[in-house]
């Protein structure tokens, strides 16, 4: 049996930050990831993030995950794990962790859960053909292994991952025929729509995949207009010559240990599917168990460093060992408040409105 104070399951920039921040309160913590390298989803972006200055807005993602995971091996207190998944955490506050090959039982006083996001898919017929990916595995394969996903690509969703991909498929060469959005708005920032409207690729609001058709892989896509209730409009059909259809239609929470640990949950919409009902520390109902970053609801790496920071302080605190814990957590919460402010801020704060109790209940 393994012993650690904290074991915190995750390596993206939440649970970097919630290992950091209880390591700088003396907590002996344990990091796993089922990745090869830490930082989650920062390993695969090659552009410079937007957000808060505090939280590294103008770095690149890649090297934010640098920095965090330098800063980590600094840490005496912190041992990391790399290529280890968190099977089900069990009785006696025991997580099971697979790692090369081998199952490991690892006792822990507290657990931070940074699970991060899973990609959303669509329907449509030919959805299964090879060539439709999401694009999440299209920035794995460029940005990550070098390798074109292929040479003609139909983008689904004008959100900022939408966006930012098609610009990244540009500058490696490939040719993005259109990307498509089925709201009527386009939901990422303007900055990176003007960049790929001026390389003159359209973007077509109020618009959805209907097709794709192929034998062996993709060869071409038929899109189409929708109505306000997002029906297809017969008439309105356009073929696209492409041999990629890259879905990028928004994450959803990955919460399968919370639920598995009996953590109660609520559907929230606004922040991307099922979520764990916490209290303003991130403490979940389970006492000892605490939820950082998407995880916790989808937003952005920037809160996902802070919230991963606050759960990080706040598990310290829970094990006796953050005297200083309230004037943190005030630190934490004003950022917060700065990064959810503002109209783009307002979904998160609604959802988080419906899942953010005052007192987190103790099963
Ligand atoms: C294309 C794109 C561009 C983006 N650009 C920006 C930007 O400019 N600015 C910004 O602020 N945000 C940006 N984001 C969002 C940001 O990347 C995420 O919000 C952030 O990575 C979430 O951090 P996280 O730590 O919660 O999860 P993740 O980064 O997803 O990390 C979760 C980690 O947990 C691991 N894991 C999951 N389950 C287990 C398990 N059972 N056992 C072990 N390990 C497990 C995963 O493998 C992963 O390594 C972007 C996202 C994308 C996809």
């Amino acid at each position: 049996m393994f012993r650690t104070e904290l074991a915190v399951v995750g390596a993206g920039p939440a649970g970097l930050s919630a290992a950091l921040a209880a390591a700088e309160c003396g907590v002996a913590t344990l990091i796993v990831d089922n990745g090869s390298t830490p930082g989650g989803q920062l390993v695969k972006q090659t552009h410079k993030f937007f957000g808060s200055k505090a939280e590294h807005a103008g770095t690149r993602g890649i090297d934010i995950a640098r920095l965090l995971a330098g800063e980590l091996q600094r840490s005496p207190q912190v041992e990391y794990w790399s290529e280890s998944t968190a099977l089900g955490y069990y009785e006696d506050q025991v997580l099971l962790v697979e790692r090369e090959g081998r199952a490991h039982a690892v006792h822990c006083d507290a657990l931070v859960v940074a699970t991060g996001a899973a990609e959303r898919y669509l329907v449509f017929p030919g959805n299964d053909l090879p060539g439709v990916y999401g694009a999440g595995a299209v920035q794995t394969l460029m940005n990550v292994h070098g390798v074109k996903p292929g040479e003609r690509v139909l983008m689904v969703g004008a959100g900022n991952i939408g966006l930012i991909v098609s610009y990244q498929l540009l500058q490696a060469g490939v040719h993005v025929a259109a990307v498509v959005e089925a709201a009527r708005y386009i939901g990422g920032y303007a900055v990176h729509a003007s960049k790929l409207r001026r390389l003159s690729v359209p973007i077509l609001t109020s618009h959805t995949v209907k097709e794709a058709h192929g034998h062996e892989q993709v060869e071409r896509a038929t899109v189409w207009r929708i109505d306000e209730t997002f029906a297809g409009i017969p008439g309105t059909e356009i073929e696209f010559d492409v041999d990629v259809i890259c879905l990028a239609v928004g994450l959803s929470p990955v919460t399968d240990l919370l639920w598995q640990i009996g953590c109660k949950m609520r559907y929230v919409p606004e922040l991307g599917g099922h979520v764990p009902i916490r209290n303003e520390n991130m403490q979940t109902t389970r006492s000892e168990v605490f939820v950082a970053g998407d995880a916790s609801g989808v937003e952005e790496g920037s809160s996902a460093m802070v919230t991963g920071r606050l759960a990080g302080y706040a598990a310290a605190a829970h094990l006796g060992k953050c005297p200083d814990f309230e004037s943190k957590r005030r630190e934490c919460q004003r950022a917060l408040d700065a990064l959810r402010a503002g109209p783009s801020g307002q979904k998160v704060r609604t959802g988080l409105s419906a899942v953010v109790s005052m007192e987190a209940v103790t099963c």
